[in-house]
């Protein structure tokens, strides 16, 4: 099983071992800096007394010299009193001894004492003793050996003492650059350490912070690998949990979306031979209008108009139901545009001048075809059209042009109405919107021409928009793409042709 320990845990861990890391280099440090102070303490004391001793031991050498050879004109030397004064060189040299410890230098000195001595009393102070004056040259000698041999035992000493205090200095010199270069080293781990529980850290995090970026964006399919230390694998498990649940609703959601479409596309289409049938019938009886009586012509003539506006909303439903599912079928090729606007204008010019408006149509001279369904923008400019003719006042202006800008043609439809206010222009394109204004809720209508209007611009590949100030009216402008071969239609000799005469 892979260990994986939380962030608490990881922090609390590092900051153990660090702290156990420093508390060892320091405890080493300054036990080790204590120890070379005791023992140079010790060494100093110690070498102090051997100097002392080996001062002693020159007294007690003169004491064995005196003992040997007493003043003239006093008794014989005594072999008693010659051996008080050995055993009291003895003395002093186990003292030295004790004090030389494993110094060798010390040692070999000291040795070198006590045999000078020991040749000095077997051949000098023992013959005395026992009468016998020993040669000249031989008491001199030996007499020197033991003295020089003092000397350099006390010399020995203070050089010792010299060593210690030189060796302290050394020792304290490195212990301290050891403590510190221990220190750096155990600030470099817990560097190390730290490193590496922000990069543990720094990659599971970069991946949730670019999944949420990917969600946000809409792809509900993002999943981030799950790692590093527990509370962030932890939310990493969340994330992806919660995409899961995204992706589930997203998918109902597209599910019941669907189904409301078909259902939406099922019933228009249903309804539609019914409605046809019934409007057929009412024109029927409204084209017999001899064999009618008066309120007989009038109910077929409420019959006709009502069921045709029934098929004009099944129609639109059926439209954006079909856009929706994706099966809205355009067959753009290249269309003129000239011909295309003048038909609309054809058609749309008596519900002008039912209602004494001006219109004007404008086709820009030499322009490139379209690439497009020639009934179905017509169908987009009827739209327009007849929006611009119901919601603007008796006598207004409204005014269809087509113009080329840069790889594209640009229709526009607008009139001197009443206009949208900058908050409604947002959801004029909304399905099922209306505006609340008085003289838009006179008007009938479905709120679904600008919905199947902008479906089907945006089919073609073009954008539609609309510009409004209140109270001076609409324009509703769109672009189509000109066609790949698009010519310019060159029909009639005029520069600016004007369709559609002031009414
Ligand atoms: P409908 O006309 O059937 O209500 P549309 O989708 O064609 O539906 O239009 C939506 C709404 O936009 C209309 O109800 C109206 O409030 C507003 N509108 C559209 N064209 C114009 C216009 N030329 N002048 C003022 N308001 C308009």
């Amino acid at each position: 099983m892979r260990v994986n320990p939380s962030l608490t845990s990881r922090l609390r861990i590092g900051f153990l071992v660090l702290f156990a890391l420093l508390l060892l280099v320091s405890l080493l440090g300054v036990g080790r800096l204590f120890q070379v102070r005791v023992d140079y303490e010790d060494d100093i004391t110690r070498f102090f007394q051997l100097e002392l001793e080996s001062e002693r031991l020159r007294s007690a050498f003169i004491l064995e010299q005196a003992a040997a050879r007493p003043p003239i004109g006093q008794r014989l030397p005594s072999q008693a009193e010659l051996n008080r004064a050995s055993a009291n060189f003895a003395q002093a040299v186990d003292r030295a001894h004790d004090l030389t410890g494993d110094e060798a230098d010390l040692s070999t000195n000291l040795s070198q004492l006590v045999a000078n001595e020991n040749a000095w009393r077997q051949s000098v102070a023992q013959p005395l003793v026992g009468g016998n004056v020993p040669k000249p040259g031989v008491e001199q000698r030996l007499t020197r050996a033991v003295t020089n041999s003092g000397d350099a035992l006390a010399t020995a000493a203070r050089d010792a003492r010299d060593n210690s205090r030189e060796d302290a200095r050394t020792e304290t010199r490195n212990t301290t650059l050891l403590v510190a270069a221990g220190l750096a080293g155990a600030l470099l781990a817990a560097l190390i350490l730290f490193s590496g529980l922000i990069n543990s850290m720094r990659a599971p995090l970069g991946r949730l912070v670019e999944g949420a970026r990917r969600l946000a964006g809409g792809d509900l399919r993002t999943r981030v690998e799950i790692g590093g230390p527990v509370e962030i694998a932890t939310l990493g498990r969340a994330f992806n949990e919660m995409a899961n649940a995204l992706e589930r609703d997203a998918r109902e959601r597209d599910r019941v979306e669907r189904m409301k479409d078909d259902f939406v596309l099922t019933v228009s289409h249903e309804l539609r031979t019914p409605v046809t049938v019934v409007k057929g019938f009412a024109e029927m009886l409204t084209a017999q209008r001899q064999s009618l009586n008066s309120r007989q012509y009038e109910a077929a003539e409420v019959i006709a108009e009502s069921s045709a506006q029934l098929q004009k909303m099944i129609n639109d439903l059926l439209d954006l139901a079909r856009s929706d599912a994706g099966k809205l079928r355009i067959e753009p090729k290249p269309t003129p545009v000239r011909p295309l606007a003048q038909r609309v204008g054809r058609q749309m010019r008596p519900h002008f001048e039912e209602k004494n408006q001006r219109f004007t149509v404008t086709v820009e001279k030499d322009l490139p075809d379209v690439e497009a369904d020639a009934d179905r923008v017509a169908q987009v400019l009827a739209n327009l059209l007849t929006n611009a003719n119901k919601y603007a006042p008796d006598g207004a202006q409204v005014r269809m042009s087509a113009t080329r800008v840069g790889d594209e043609v640009e229709f526009a439809v607008s009139d001197n109405g009443p206009g949208l206010g900058e908050e409604e222009l947002d959801h004029v394109f909304d399905r099922f919107w209306r505006a609340q204004s008085g003289e838009t809720q006179e008007v009938g209508g479905t709120g679904l021409g600008l919905a199947i209007a902008k479906s089907l611009v945006e089919l073609h590949g073009g954008a539609i928009s609309a510009t409004s100030t209140q109270g001076e009216g609409a324009t509703f402008r769109f672009v189509l793409p000109i066609a790949k071969d698009g010519r310019p239609t060159r029909t009639e000799p005029a520069s600016r042709t004007t369709a559609g005469a002031a009414t």
